[in-house]
């Protein structure tokens, strides 16, 4: 990022960082601002979080996840918002041990409550173990993802919240809706209305930071000095989305904004878009939680790992 040679276009003191699609030019206090100001805008916007409500926030202990909990923090007096921290602990060994240190000390720097709940704990085997068989059909990330989700229903559930905010930012964003016209996969454009509920997660999921760009998040986190974990998971497997967030930072570069037409872009669509039928959730047979097919994805997924992993390793 090269220095802006002007002054910060609110206040006047030294620049820190020029917004390129909007021009203004801003110093490290106004910036900081600009974020926290632009977030309580989109949660007003869209009614992510309603008045005194309790909110979870999930933590990874990754720099936007640490980010959001700061934001939602610095907005909560003026709220009456109750925050919860919710981690989760996939079990993933020399990696995630040191995010969920990060999420527990910045929770209790704040003086918000910090649920942790572990894979081990709710389904009987870490990550580690459930992804140690070849064969699998699904990305690790997709797989992992499954499992993910539900961890965050039972932390929310343990925590007492019905509204779970997750760090989730306009690149994020963008990079999905795109990932699902290329494969034709339209029907799960739903998942990307910010009023989106889905039958089998039942927790209202909300995303803050949907209207912000990463690298101004990424920012955030460095102005801040906010202490965050910066190895990737070894599982990670981004494949077609490392292409689609190359191409789409590129774009940006030459044309200013783009990345934010294609999200106004994105809203418009979703909400012209109608699922063909609307699909009725009944219990799973396994667990009881609600599903579409009579057997949860959670309750399917286990299945295949009992029949291909021996759980009684270590
Ligand atoms: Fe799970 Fe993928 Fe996240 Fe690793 S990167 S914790 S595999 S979702
Ligand atoms: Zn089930």
């Amino acid at each position: 990022m090269a220095t802006p040679l002007v002054d910060c276009s609110v206040c006047g003191k030294t620049a820190f960082y020029t917004r390129r699609y909007s021009g203004e030019v801003l110093c490290q206090s106004c910036f900081k601002e600009s974020i926290v100001e632009k977030t309580r805008r989109t949660i007003s916007r869209y009614g992510m979080v309603h008045h005194g409500e309790k909110v979870g926030i999930a933590v990874s202990g990754g720099k936007d996840s640490l980010s959001l909990l700061l934001v939602m923090d610095e907005l909560r007096s003026h709220n009456g918002w109750k925050l919860v921290a919710l981690s989760v602990d996939e079990g993933v060994r020399g990696y995630r041990d040191e995010a969920i240190a990060h999420a527990k000390s910045e929770a209790e720097e704040l003086g918000v409550e910090h649920v942790v709940l572990s894979y081990k704990d709710l389904y009987g085997f870490s990550l580690d173990q459930a992804l140690g068989w070849d064969g699998r059909e699904a990305s690790s990330c997709s797989f992992c993802g499954v499992f993910r989700r539900r961890a965050i229903d039972e932390a929310a559930a343990k925590a007492g919240v019905a509204v779970v905010a997750t760090a989730h930012n306009l690149d994020d964003y963008v990079q999905t809706f795109m990932m699902n016209l290329l494969h034709g996969d339209v029907s799960r454009m739903g998942w990307l209305d910010p009023s989106y509920t889905d039958n089998e997660f039942p927790v209202r999921r909300v995303k803050p930071f949907m209207e912000i760009y990463e690298e101004e998040v990424a920012l955030f986190a460095f102005a801040r000095e906010i202490p965050f974990q910066t190895v990737s998971c070894p599982y990670m497997h981004e494949g077609l989305r490392s292409e689609v967030r190359d191409y789409l930072n590129e774009m940006e570069v030459k044309h200013p904004g783009m990345k934010n037409v294609l999200f106004r872009s994105a809203l418009d669509v979703i909400s012209n878009y109608k699922p063909r039928e609307e699909k009725k959730s009944v219990p799973c047979a396994k667990c009881g939680k609600p599903s579409s097919s009579g057997l949860c994805s959670v309750c399917r997924l286990k299945e295949e790992i009992h029949q291909h992993v021996n759980l009684t390793d270590p």
